[in-house]
């Protein structure tokens, strides 16, 4: 890494990438070669912390043992058979995804928008063939400020203009209220209601905790309008905030859960939409399916992360890490901070005015070796790997400490 040819490696791989990759993105001015647990090297040998954990895929670290061995075990026997055929490990991983999120069944798929495209297809099936709401009329109430992915129709229920802009014409058939605001989802619900669709917590509008009942009382308004409560669990879910999903800490359950970016554990995407059988059983042959989704190669990744999941060992880091984090985040509001937001080792902080931007912070951050990234202007997303230890979290925490406090 740190021979002469490949010193100061960083700006040629930039200018590559920029050359020959679309700019839909904005990154870091950083090259990562290399990682391994909370932490990554770059292509000339520096090394950082990794304080975003590819928002939430690595929940696991960087290259665990646990699921590198599943992977390679897997890539030594089969690893794509279609679902025309059947294959030894989808059924496994279904029922054991099933078993540790208390549903019962699983359709599985690759990325998070597909999961979450799949979830409007079934809510939608399901609301003409169950409910009964006259064809090509179902609505799906969505929150303002929501992230779901990137696909024509999720786009079409975005309120971030960046993220729709001439991208039109839009899919119909969503209804937006705002987020947190039980009376206005309330009157947003009527007989032609199929789904409520909600992140329990919003990660990417800056990681926005709802009021203190706000999400079991969409339950209770659901259950008494005969709607399905789906919950976009794609980042929040599998840990991040403590509890496997983030519902649990409210005692809701959703008819349908979203799950994506961790599942994969960081090595492949690996997305599902998990559930009831009366909702997911609506689907019969050949009215949905991905040629990778469900693959032998990303179920048993899938399954090494359910073993994972299933000890309780990273939900119990999360949360004994996460009260650290948001202990001394919390001591910084009113010296470099105005607010912060979240739960476990997942927090979203806002810079106060008069501080640098989020895009600076970020900035002044990859100088002292910690890698996270803004969203919004002032707002930066700490989300590292729950594999990280307590000396290397307070390390990222004083860095962070000194960024917004210059
Ligand atoms: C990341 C994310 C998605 C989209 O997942 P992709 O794998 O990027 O398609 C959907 N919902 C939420 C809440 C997310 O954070």
């Amino acid at each position: 890494m740190t021979t002469f040819a490949s010193q100061h490696a960083t700006a040629g791989f930039i200018a590559l990438d920029e050359q020959w990759s679309t700019h839909n993105y904005h990154p870091l001015p950083v090259v990562i070669a290399e990682a391994e647990g909370a932490s990554v090297t770059d292509v000339d040998g520096k090394s950082y912390l990794d304080f975003l954990s590819g928002y939430s895929a690595m929940n696991f670290g960087h290259r665990h043992p646990a699921l590198i061995a599943a992977a390679t075990e897997q890539l030594g026997r089969v690893t794509l058979t279609s679902r025309a055929f059947h294959h030894d490990q989808l059924g496994l991983f279904c029922q054991e995804l099933a078993e540790l999120t208390g549903t019962e069944m699983v359709l599985p798929m690759n990325s998070g928008a597909e999961a979450v495209e799949s979830a409007v297809k079934v809510a939608r099936k399901w609301a003409y063939q169950v409910k009964g709401v006259p064809d090509g009329q179902a609505e799906i109430v969505v929150a303002g400020s929501n992230f779901h992915g990137r696909t024509t129709t999720i786009v079409s229920f975005s309120t971030d203009e960046t993220a729709r802009a001439d991208f039109g014409p839009f899919t119909p058939g969503f209804v937006t209220v705002a987020y947190g605001d039980a009376a206005a989802l309330r009157d947003a619900i009527n007989e032609r209601t199929a789904a409520v669709l909600l992140e329990p917590i919003q990660g990417e509008a800056g990681v926005i905790v709802p009021p203190a009942g706000y999400l079991a009382e969409a339950r209770r308004l659901c259950d008494e309008h005969n709607v399905l409560l789906i919950a976009d669990e794609i980042q929040s879910g599998l840990a991040r905030t403590g509890e496997l999903l983030a519902l649990d800490h409210e005692g809701v359950r959703a008819d349908l859960y979203t799950l994506g970016k961790a599942l994969g554990g960081g090595i492949l995407p690996v997305s599902a939409v998990v559930g009831s059988r009366a909702v997911l059983g609506v689907l019969k042959p050949g009215e949905h399916g991905s040629t990778f989704g469900g693959n032998p190669l990303a179920c048993a990744v899938g399954r090494a992360v359910i073993r994972l999941l299933a000890t309780g060992e990273f939900q119990q880091r999360s949360t004994e890490l996460g009260a650290h984090l948001h202990s001394r985040l919390g001591a910084l509001v009113g010296h470099g901070l105005s607010a912060v937001r979240g739960r476990g080792l997942w927090a979203g902080i806002d810079i106060a005015p008069g501080g640098p931007s989020g895009r600076e912070a970020s900035q002044a951050l990859m100088a002292e070796g910690v890698l996270c990234k803004e969203t919004h202007d002032h707002t930066l997303r700490i989300a590292p790997p729950l594999v990280i230890t307590r000396e290397e979290l307070d390390r990222g925490i004083d860095a962070i400490t000194r960024a917004v406090t210059r």
